[in-house]
């Protein structure tokens, strides 16, 4: 026990960050994707017992991260082909335009604040950091999430949340280093969304999903055919190579 101690007696959190870790790898990709996962190897690594690192393991598997193979252990999940990608986005764009929307129309669970909060703290980071890629992951989630919540339609959210798209996103592509066009673009729809504004929420909503799916396309070299983003073929930046990603 003392030459391998278990963190998680010693400490009620230690499960809760052998998850993040292991998150942390499998989607640095430091863990490659559809790779077999050594368990006893991992705890060593991690100066943790088996224990938490199969019950972090478990939670991945949660995530669509990890997948178990019977009688053979964990296995990491492959990364995104361009066409689930195209998918993705156009199931978050049936849904996220509406989302915001609803979030501006309701003037008692308005998410505003929340939304402010957000964007101060991962501005402060930016200011602190040169790259944030993986904070602003978090970033994203939380703050997409804040405007799913706020709609009250718990079957919305969670067919949402089970796309995991902001971790499977990330792992194709890590995104903007600096985070520039994302919190620019999260700001308009915080404005639109405060300032009760609906129909401009959905489209500040419409037109950030996809200005992240062309971030996508171009830094990763997706070359999908035609996606269908509604109403956004006419429209499509034409300068998109000159993207800071
Ligand atoms: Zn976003």
């Amino acid at each position: 026990m003392a030459s391998n101690p278990d963190h998680s007696q010693a400490d009620p959190h230690a499960s809760a960050s052998v998850y993040e870790l292991i998150r942390s790898r499998v989607l640095r990709e430091e863990i490659p994707p559809n790779a077999r996962i050594n368990i006893d190897a991992l705890a060593r690594e991690l100066e943790v017992s088996s224990t938490p690192v199969r019950e972090a393991l478990r939670q991945l598997q949660g995530d669509n991260l990890v997948v178990q193979e019977p009688g053979r252990g964990y296995r990491t999940t492959p990364i995104l082909n361009a066409a689930e990608l195209r998918e993705l986005f156009e199931f978050r764009l049936l849904v996220e335009p509406w989302a915001a929307k609803i979030a501006a129309m309701d003037r008692l669970q308005n998410p505003g604040y929340v939304l402010e909060r957000e964007i101060a703290d991962i501005t402060d980071l930016i200011g602190r950091q040169s790259d944030i890629r993986y904070e602003l992951m978090d970033h994203d989630i939380r703050f997409h999430d804040a405007i799913l919540r706020s709609t009250s339609n718990e079957v919305v959210r969670t067919a949402y949340a089970q796309t995991h798209c902001h971790l499977h996103a990330f792992r194709l592509h890590p995104g903007e280093r600096t985070g520039e066009f994302t919190v620019a673009e999260h700001r308009v729809i915080h404005a639109a969304i405060r300032g009760h504004e609906p129909e401009a929420a959905e489209q500040a909503m419409r037109d950030h999903l996809t200005a992240a799916y062309l971030r996508f396309e171009v830094a990763h070299g997706v070359n999908s055919g035609a996606p269908y983003l509604p109403g956004t073929h006419e429209d499509r930046p034409a300068a998109t190579t000159s993207l800071s990603l």
